[in-house]
């Protein structure tokens, strides 16, 4: 997709109209845009917007959102610090995964707002934003998570942590210290 064409409007690191994906502009209620501070020194990436976030048009303000806020808290970083965002920002059917089309349509507009916020740190929550915004070869989310990467995005070739998704530590209590430890070592990030 060109996001120079009329089906996109874009305003800053936001999205105002894109009809770029026909399956999820059928699905979605609306665009699910970034929110958070445009200074932050921390831009986590998710992997799409669910129910709650579609019905609200905010990124993380589900269950796993709970989870996010309570860890940034515990580590000193509160959500209003930080910049949160998505690698889809449109909902998936049935929450199935976003299909590889669709994320190479919406990485522009992620791009954009790498550029606008110009962080510090990226840490994408899950393995499909690891593996999108690190390398395709990251193959276990649970062995990468807590390790530092230089990824292409950004200017300066910014760095990446990556993390396990929060919701990943709701199925599998174990994973929540790695999750905690994770952030706490992207909080040393921070200005
Ligand atoms: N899971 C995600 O990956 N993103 C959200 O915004 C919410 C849940």
């Amino acid at each position: 997709m060109n996001i120079d064409s009329p089906a996109t409007q874009i305003e800053g690191p936001d999205i105002v109209s894109c009809s770029g994906c026909s399956e999820l502009v059928e699905s979605r209620t609306r665009i699910v845009n970034g929110t958070g501070p445009e200074s932050a020194d921390v831009l986590f990436v998710g992997e799409a917007p669910g129910a709650n976030e579609d019905e609200q048009g905010e990124p993380f303000v589900g269950r796993s959102g709970k989870i996010l806020d309570e860890t940034l808290e515990s580590v000193g970083m509160p959500r209003n610090e930080v910049r949160i965002t998505n690698i889809v920002r449109c909902r998936p059917p049935e929450n199935r995964d976003p299909h590889k089309a669709e994320i190479k349509n919406c990485l522009p507009h992620l791009d954009n707002e790498i550029d606008h916020i110009d962080p510090n740190v990226i840490v994408p929550l899950g393995a499909i934003p690891a593996k999108t915004i690190i390398a395709d070869e990251i193959d276990k989310i649970t062995e990468a998570a807590g390790m530092k990467y230089r990824t292409e995005f950004g200017r300066d070739q910014t760095i990446a942590i990556a993390s396990v998704h929060p919701a990943a530590t709701i199925y599998n209590r174990d994973l929540r210290p790695k999750f905690e430890k994770t952030l706490e070592e992207v909080a040393n990030y921070t200005d």
